[in-house]
């Protein structure tokens, strides 16, 4: 390479001479490519501040002349708009092992979700508008119907996930009065959702009853008063109480609500709508459940358990879902067409719950059965060795994966991956950062967890339909070792 040395005035001269002419560069050949796939204002932009770097690069003695012939000019300028040019919002392979991961998106929607969704942000659709009279209609009133027969419940509506609908659920029912909640359920949902705040942003009270560890209906029972507008529950979404401990069922708390004319609200979290123990999956308190114990009101997210789209619903007693959809912070909280149209769709594959296991993602990342994982595993581990180099030794191994989203935070379910540790035996956390920040920056993400002085990948949320661009990636030259060294 002909690295030339600026400094003294001359050599810089004339160094500064071969900067090549931006339009004569424009109007090369090497050029024409880059300007179909951008457009001349992006390319123009882009090839000036090559240049510029160019030239501050001269001054600063450390030019490459080579940069300038136009097939390099090219090549430079077109990775700076690929990258440039590549969305912010990225999918990347989950293998952390966590299936409804929050900060990953949390549940995937399901083929025919994705269609409806496609075809609501496509064409006009009936949103507020009642085919049948012609008249305005509630948005609400597209899946009310499929909510409540499959809850139970007499009435629902729909917010932007289950924070805005606690929040508004204490707002319209709550306002200046107390809120009566066990000391063991004052929960705080990764970082900004934590009960007492929303209690207070919403204008209740928070009035805290019992213990950590032991909450019994007597408290409840002494903590009303006058100003007491509602008796909620919290599920203990992302912790486990255990040992010597006692908590009110909604069984129990219900008729006490019922004989001091309050009603009881159930921040479920989750909320799954089927028992998931007949897939072998842990069991969790459903929807229908909670109404039929006695719940007024039960508010839990879209996104989890459930596997639909971000969104929240509040189920429960008609009278006190009408007076929630009439205050004001519903119709700032309201969700899209979009969320109702994914929502919609995926309801309704609980009508057939034969099927769901097959047809509802999270369910079926949820039931993978470790004989696929387990082979899943021996496929991707030569290229995965390849891809780490002999710095590193890759071995198919059992892991235990999470539900996650808070979801039964205690059980892990059985499930297999690909474990990398340092081939010397040596646990350095560096080392195996190194890997880990290698399969990050490949062109779709790779997202495992370091734990133990070893890389996981967890292979329950990779797809059989999935797994050859997974080999393909890790194949491609630039992503192995020796294509860095
Ligand atoms: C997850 C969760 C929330 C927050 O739900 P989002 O849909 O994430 O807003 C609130 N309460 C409980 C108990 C939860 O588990």
């Amino acid at each position: 390479m002909s690295d030339v040395k600026g400094g003294d005035g001359g050599e810089l001269r004339a160094l500064m001479a071969r900067v090549p002419s931006v339009e004569r560069v424009l109007a090369s050949a090497e050029f024409e490519a880059v300007i179909a796939a951008y457009g001349r204002t992006q390319t123009l932009a882009a090839l000036r501040a090559t240049l510029d770097a160019w030239r501050a690069d001269a001054q600063a003695g450390r030019a490459f002349v080579d940069a300038l012939s136009d097939a390099q000019l090219a090549r430079t300028v077109d990775a700076k708009l690929a990258k440039r040019t590549r969305s912010n919002v990225r999918s990347v392979f989950n293998l952390t092992g966590t299936v409804l991961h929050t900060n990953l998106g949390r549940a995937l929607l399901p083929d025919e979700a994705v269609r409806a969704v496609a075809e609501m942000l496509t064409r006009p659709a009936n949103l507020e508008f009642d085919l049948d009279t012609g008249a305005r209609g509630d948005r609400d009133d597209l899946i009310n119907g499929l909510i409540c027969e499959l809850t139970g419940a007499e009435a629902a509506t729909v917010v932007n996930n289950n924070a805005a609908a606690v929040l508004l659920t204490l707002s319209a029912l709550a306002p200046r009065r107390e809120v009566i909640v066990s000391r063991g359920e004052l929960v705080e949902i990764g970082g900004a959702f934590r009960i007492p705040d929303i209690m207070s942003r919403a204008g209740a009270k928070l009035r805290e009853v019992g213990t950590t560890n032991r909450t019994h209906l007597k408290d409840y029972d002494e903590a009303i008063n006058a100003k007491t507008a509602l008796l909620m529950k919290v599920h203990c979404s992302n912790y486990a109480v255990s040992g010597f401990t006692k908590e009110v069922s909604i069984a129990e708390l219900a008729p006490l609500a019922k004989a001091r004319g309050l009603p009881v609200a159930v921040d479920l979290g989750s909320g799954t709508l089927v028992d998931l123990a007949q897939w072998g999956l842990p069991r969790e308190a459903t929807v229908r459940e909670t109404v039929a114990a006695g719940a007024d009101l039960v508010t839990f997210s879209g996104d989890k358990l459930l596997g639909g789209p971000q969104a929240g619903l509040i189920v429960g007693r008609a009278d006190l879902v009408a007076k929630i959809k009439k205050h004001p912070l519903k119709r700032a909280l309201r969700v899209g067409k979009l969320t109702l149209a994914a929502l919609e769709s995926v309801l309704r594959l609980y009508r057939a719950p034969e099927t769901l296991a097959e047809r509802l993602t999270t369910l079926r990342l949820l039931t993978r059965p470790a004989d696929a994982m387990r082979l899943a595993a021996e496929r991707i581990e030569p290229a995965l060795q390849r891809m780490a180099g002999e710095t590193f030794t890759v071995v198919s191994e059992p892991m235990f994966s999470q539900i996650g989203s808070g979801a039964l935070p205690v059980d892990v379910l059985p499930s297999y991956g690909l474990a990398v540790r340092l081939a010397s035996g040596k646990r350095a956390g560096g080392q195996l950062n190194r890997i880990e920040k290698r399969l990050r920056e490949l062109p779709r993400p790779v997202l495992g967890r370091i734990a133990d002085g070893a890389l996981r990948l967890d292979l329950r949320c990779l797809e059989e339909a999935d797994e050859a661009a997974f080999i393909a990636q890790l194949d491609a030259r630039d992503a192995r070792e020796d294509a860095r060294e």
